[in-house]
């Protein structure tokens, strides 16, 4: 297996500088050996985007000192540009790195991005995406059950809806859906609260689409190894939050020294003219602001939505500005979170899930390191980049690699993640749901809670044990109670998933 290094961590950790400088010292060290040089492989989903250096945050032609670059200015801002099509360019990158004789060094803080990346074939889940596995091949057991359905649900069936009817609209619509999930799949719609509409629609149109059962869909992607397309190093450079916080409001500062503003002005530019090209019939000015999708591509950017206000005033007005430099402060802040436990919950898990099936750290096929960057200056070169180069030079030429808990305390902390369910099976099997038979009175309308942890809160709350006791309920009560299920799900819905929503 070809070598690759990966760098992740929150923004304005260093990651870039960790990087250029490793591809720097791998360019020096491994000269006239297998390997003769590195160059960087961007991973920021919004550097993808040709011009905004500054919103972007990427580094200056001149900071890069001579190391090349790829996958950045890649696309013009308002182009979209998604996972699966970055884990496609940057393969191809990444293979013709290696016939180059290079070492790709990926890095980036779209994690996600990353850890496709690295693990083949997650894409395609059940739970989080729409198309069917490409390799599948038709089941009897689905056609069977087809066959089988009763005339009103095989009608439904064959005229699934494209849009999931709402639970709190149409409560009938909801529950049929799930009754014909459950006839065709009863481990997939257990799974499923019927009032999670939009879930079970997707099984239902994977189940149509693929002509399998999506369980059966699940656990072939159980029984194929997690198996790292590459031998990767990975690096997590991390700080933690109250260092990390300073340092970000400090660069937002910063940015808007180097002229944000004007940036944010001509993404705005750009997006009216876009909805003008939507809308041909509006003359430019009156097109509406508020129908810009700050969801997508190079509008996602933090900042861009931040200062809609402050730019849509006739008069420039200062309090406007420093309500908006706050808000985008705040802004990098929870991105910085969020980045983290991503980390933490979805990556890690799964790196240590592959490196468990190695007999030694030097047979790890993604031996992972968190290196601490809490502190700046002399212990930047200690305890980051100093470590970075010797482990990844052991990496490279296959020579024995550190614990990754003994780098520091920071270490010790962070990789200890308590083991999660990675194996899709698993998820299925764990996280079913179950009807109350207590608190359902309405049969078309039942109760449904997760076995385990949210089971043993339903059978506390009082609702459950006055029904309980009396054994007679108002069935107003209940839908309320249903809902508070279905909002338990979505908090929950992401972690156990094997896909990764993007
Ligand atoms: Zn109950």
């Amino acid at each position: 297996m070809n070598p690759l290094i990966a760098i992740c961590g929150t923004t304005g950790v260093g990651k870039s500088k960790l990087s250029i400088e490793l591809a720097l010292k791998l360019s020096e060290k491994l000269y006239g050996g297998r390997w003769t040089g590195a160059r960087v492989i961007n991973a920021d989903s919004m550097q993808v985007y040709t011009g905004l250096d500054i919103i972007t945050n990427k580094v200056p032609l001149a900071e890069r000192q001579g190391v090349e670059h790829v996958l950045m200015d890649i696309k013009q801002p308002g182009e979209q540009y998604v996972v699966g099509e970055w884990v496609r360019d940057a393969i191809d990158i990444i293979d013709e790195t290696h016939r180059r004789n290079q070492i790709p060094i990926v890095v980036g803080g779209t994690s996600y991005w990353i850890q496709h990346l690295i693990f083949p074939n997650r894409l395609v889940s059940p739970s989080a995406s729409p198309s069917p596995s490409s390799v599948a091949l038709p089941s009897s057991e689905l056609a069977d059950s087809v066959e089988a359905l009763p005339q009103t649900l095989r009608q439904l069936y064959d005229n699934l809806p494209e849009v999931p009817p709402s639970a709190a609209v149409d409560p009938e619509a909801a529950y049929s859906l799930h009754s014909l999930l459950s006839a065709l799949d009863d481990r997939i719609a257990s799974r499923w609260h019927w009032r999670d509409t939009r879930k079970v629609l997707r099984s239902l149109h994977i189940a149509k689409d693929s002509s399998r059962k999506p369980s059966e869909i699940i656990d072939e992607q159980s029984q194929t190894m997690v198996v790292p397309r590459y031998r990767t190093l990975c690096f997590w450079l991390y700080a933690d939050l109250p260092i990390i916080n300073p340092r970000l409001d400090e660069r937002v500062d910063e940015m808007i020294r180097l002229g944000l503003v004007d940036e944010i002005r001509s993404l705005q530019r750009l997006a009216t003219m876009n909805a003008a090209h939507n809308d041909p019939g509006k003359p430019e000015k009156q097109i509406d602001m508020s129908n810009i999708d700050f969801t997508k591509g190079i509008f996602q950017s933090i900042g861009f939505k931040e200062f809609q206000t402050y730019l849509e005033a006739s008069i420039p007005d200062g309090k406007l500005f420093e309500a908006a430099v706050e808000t985008m402060k705040q802004s990098t802040r929870k991105y910085a979170k969020r980045q983290i436990s991503w980390i933490r919950n979805k990556l890690l898990p799964v790196v240590n899930r592959v490196n468990s099936t190695c007999s030694s750290l030097k047979e790890a096929l993604t031996p992972t390191y968190l290196l601490d960057a809490n502190e700046l200056g002399i212990k930047w070169d200690t305890e980051v980049r100093e470590r970075a180069e010797a482990i990844s030079i052991a990496f490279v030429e296959d020579e024995d690699l550190p614990d990754p808990l003994s780098l520091s305390d920071t270490a010790e902390r962070m990789l200890a993640v308590e083991e999660k369910l990675t194996d899709p099976t698993a998820v299925l099997e764990a996280r079913r749901k179950v009807v109350c038979p207590i608190c359902s009175t309405d049969p078309l309308q039942p109760v449904m809670v997760e076995e385990g942890k949210e089971w043993a809160v339903h059978a506390k709350t009082r609702l459950h044990r006055r029904l309980l006791a009396k054994s007679t309920a108002t069935p107003h009560r209940i839908a309320r109670q249903a809902e508070d299920v279905t909002q338990a799900e979505d908090e929950f819905s992401l972690e156990g998933s094997t896909a990764f929503t993007t």
